[in-house]
């Protein structure tokens, strides 16, 4: 047997439909093949959790009747595996599409109002509300304006000074602003508090001639924007990422 027999195989073993010859021989494979038998490891993990997890309705009697009624003529067990699995299904295919869908505030949208936080702040001149390079007087001053501590360092020494920071409004809420100079560029960096902890890799894009870096790291995403060219943008964002 091969892999491919045996993941084919897999679903009628798990719900004992196999013959005896087959069923030998599918252990045979699964106790041989790594990957089989890890696949089939998974495949019950999966239906044990839909059976723990997935809610049950039992139908009415009287509906129950009427469409056993109409089915064909079955024997009783295939009817009542039918039954037994019919919601749970319904539950792990939901389960599914809910994975497949996309998020609804996506990362172009959020990248749209970045380039408009950063564009309005420097028309309007206001990018530093505290303008400082020490990290020390920049880290209290959001102390009383934002509901979380925004880490902030100067990086002068890598070529990235910090200029200062202000408050700044993306995805409906306050975040902080910390503005660093590059040559003659600035840098907004974004910052604030996701709801569940997780990281994300840098990833780079660019919106009306602006290059955008965001991660998160911790449980604060980071969104980096600037006309500073995308590998100096990128290498900062490294920088931060990896800060201690
Ligand atoms: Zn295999």
């Amino acid at each position: 047997m091969n892999c491919r027999e045996s993941e084919l195989q897999l679903d009628a073993y798990h719900d004992g439909e196999l013959d005896l010859a087959g069923s030998l021989a599918l252990e045979e494979h699964l106790a041989a093949c790594p990957a089989c038998s890890q696949r089939y490891a998974a495949r019950r993990l999966q239906s044990s959790r839909i059976r723990i997890e997935a809610p049950r309705y039992s139908a009415p009697a009287a509906l129950r009747r009427r469409i056993e009624e109409m089915l064909p003529e079955e024997n009783s067990i295939k009817r009542k595996i039918r039954w037994r699995w019919a919601i749970p299904a319904a539950a792990a295919a939901l389960l599914v599409l809910a994975f497949l869908l996309p998020r609804p505030a996506d990362d172009e949208a959020l990248a749209g109002e970045v380039v408009a936080a950063h564009t309005r702040a420097m028309m309007n001149n206001r990018l530093l509300e505290v303008a400082s390079s020490d990290q020390h007087t920049v880290k209290p001053w959001f102390g009383t304006r934002v509901d979380f501590a925004p880490p902030v360092k100067d990086y002068a020494a890598e070529g990235f000074g910090l200029a200062g920071g202000r408050v700044d409004h993306l995805d409906k809420r306050r975040v902080a602003a910390l503005a660093y100079k590059v040559r003659g560029h600035m840098i907004d960096v974004f910052i604030w508090p996701l709801a569940s902890a997780g990281e994300r890799a840098p990833a780079a894009m660019t919106q009306r001639g602006f290059n955008i870096v965001r991660f998160d790291r911790g449980r604060m995403a980071y969104w980096l924007v600037s006309d500073l060219n995308a590998e100096e943008l990128g290498r900062f964002a490294r920088l931060l990422q990896e800060q201690k």
